[in-house]
């Protein structure tokens, strides 16, 4: 029987962070996809968190939910959208994940009186990880990211299980660094000495890189390319220029002008199956994402956005990205504008800056921090007829504004905001009460895909065109039961519930009253792929055209 191809490929970062890890193993991963390959996409996460849910968005970024109930670091996310597919807990790891598990195997005797060492137990408890993720997806390739850049502590683990797999696989292990290359001002020339030692740093771990993606403003010219070629034991062809693009999705197509596919491909000894339809649909969505050009200006109003004196979306990233498809397959461009929650409160809120927009979004968010600002905005919004989209948070939020403003019940709250008020629109689920008390955090709220039923008639099922949905979440509370009679009596329509009508999935108001006011319990956004934009947010732009159209 002819062996299954089974190839990996690890992607380390060097000099500094973020200058596009993530994107790039995405973009491998695409591009060998393109080429007729089953791939899947791992992050290894050094961080000692068990999960990416304990930790605040402007710390670690957003927190990428997957469909089996993983709280995950956001370039899952980026996977996700790039591969067009789904991925399981399996295809995550962090340090205090991996130690866990052998931690838990240890006490259960599965080492069978052995000695339990960091090395070599904690690489091979990596290699198993990483097997059974491409067991399970199937796949013949895995493009895995190792978090965090050669030469610190924190992944030096990971770096010694991808030398022990090579020595024993030696054809079907790769390794790509994803570099960066600064021009100083002061020299204003492209510098590749940083990178010279992120590689240096790297071979001291026993890894030769294959291929080193080199990240800068501007593209490399030959004269670098051949440096860092001399000085990195790599031939000039396998130095990819990777230059600032406009848009990340530019990034797989710029991979392939360097026919970086076909050069992975070979370096593997693996052959080109040839171009796959899904790379021509990609490819179509690229042009159109560049073609579109008028704006559909939408507001988000929420409070992950500072870390120190800088301003980061990132917290948002799903929802940035789910907002861009849909204004694409409109062929319009999403503008946001992000907006500050704490400055919509106090006496005399700034409300009328928001008559400016086609369309308002509040996204999930924790805490009362900001709540009474994105309340007087919902307010405005929904008394302005200014299409708004309310996801997780901002779902429940609506729900408490029109409780408290039509229904009037003036103290109207989240027991997570006041649970001494009287009226408790949105409480406690029964099964979280016990994980509160026990302060048991982790990993512990309503996470994941669950169904829903949707109602006839109603903007949501008109936008799925169908009545059953599943979703993914991630929250601890609901619409308290007690007030959903009074709610839809005075207009408010649960357009999407659970199967046993219990939990409110969907609130909305019908088209009659405003033109487009919807909260979803669950994250849409994690479901929104460049060549399948989700209904919901794509019904949203929709209405957020129209109201531009109209101004
Ligand atoms: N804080 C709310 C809850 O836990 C909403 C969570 C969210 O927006 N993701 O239910």
């Amino acid at each position: 029987m002819k062996k299954k191809t089974r190839k990996y490929i690890f992607v380390v970062g060097g000099v500094i962070s973020g200058v596009g890890k993530g994107i790039t193993t995405s973009s491998i991963g695409k591009i060998l996809q393109s080429h007729g390959y089953k791939v899947t996409a791992m992050k290894i996460d050094p961080y000692v968190n068990v999960d990416a849910g304990t930790m605040n968005p402007t710390e670690h970024g957003e927190v990428f939910v997957l469909k089996d109930g993983d709280e995950t670091d956001q370039d899952m996310g980026n996977y996700e959208r790039f591969l067009g597919t789904s991925l399981s807990r399996d295809n995550y790891m962090t340090t205090g994940r991996v130690y866990l598990s052998v931690i838990e195997k240890e006490r259960a005797l599965a080492y069978k009186g052995k000695c339990v060492q960091v090395v070599p137990h904690i690489p091979y408890e990596v290699i198993d990880r990483i097997n059974h993720a491409v067991d399970k997806a199937g796949a013949e390739i895995v493009v895995i990211e190792v978090g965090g850049t050669v030469g610190e502590y924190e992944n030096i683990l990971f770096l010694e299980t991808a030398r022990m797999l090579k020595i024993k696989n030696p054809d079907d292990v790769l390794f790509a660094i994803v570099s960066y290359l600064p021009t100083p001002n002061t020299v204003g020339e492209m510098k590749t000495k940083p990178t010279q030692h992120a590689v240096r740093a790297l071979n001291s771990t026993g890894i030769q890189p294959d291929f080193i993606i080199a990240r800068s403003n501007t593209a490399l010219d030959e004269k670098r390319k051949e440096k860092l070629a001399l000085f990195c034991n790599v031939t000039p062809e396998s130095v990819i220029s990777a230059p600032d693009v406009e848009s990340i999705y530019d990034v797989p197509g710029n991979f392939e002008k360097d026919k970086l596919g076909d050069k992975i491909l070979k370096r593997l000894k693996l052959k080109s199956r040839g171009t796959s339809e899904a790379w021509r649909e990609w490819e179509g969505f690229v042009r159109k994402s560049h073609s579109a050009k008028d704006e559909v200006r939408i507001a988000v109003v929420g409070k992950y956005f500072d870390t120190g004196d800088y301003v980061l979306a990132d917290s948002y990233l799903s929802i940035i990205e789910a907002l861009k498809y849909s204004a694409i397959s409109q062929g319009k461009k999403a503008k946001l504008v992000w907006l500050s929650a704490t400055t919509f409160e106090g006496k005399n809120p700034p409300l009328s800056e928001l008559i400016g927009f086609d369309g308002i979004l509040v996204p999930g968010g924790f805490g009362s921090r900001g709540v009474e600002g994105k309340l007087n905005v919902i307010r405005y919004a929904r008394e302005h007829k200014i299409p708004y989209f309310g996801i997780c948070y901002g779902m429940q939020l609506a729900v408490i504004e029109y409780a408290r403003n039509v229904l009037g019940y003036k103290d109207a709250t989240s027991r997570e905001i006041d649970p001494k008020s009287k009226h408790l629109i949105i409480d406690i689920m029964e099964g979280q009460k016990e994980n509160m008390e026990k302060g048991n955090m982790g990993g512990s709220m309503r996470l994941g895909a669950y169904p829903a039923v949707l109602g006839k008639g109603s903007i949501a099922r008109t936008a799925y065109g169908e009545d059953k949905i599943v979703e993914r979440h991630r929250h601890r509370f609901e619409v308290n039961p007690e007030y959903v009679e009074a709610l839809e009596e005075k207009g408010l329509v649960f357009s999407g519930k659970s199967p046993d009508g219990k939990l409110m999935e969907i609130a909305e108001l019908p088209t009659s009253a405003h033109p487009f006011f919807l909260g979803t319990q669950f994250h849409p956004e994690f479901e929104a792929r460049p060549l399948s934009p989700h209904p919901i947010f794509t019904a949203f732009i929709k209405a957020a055209i129209v109201r531009g159209k109209g101004k």
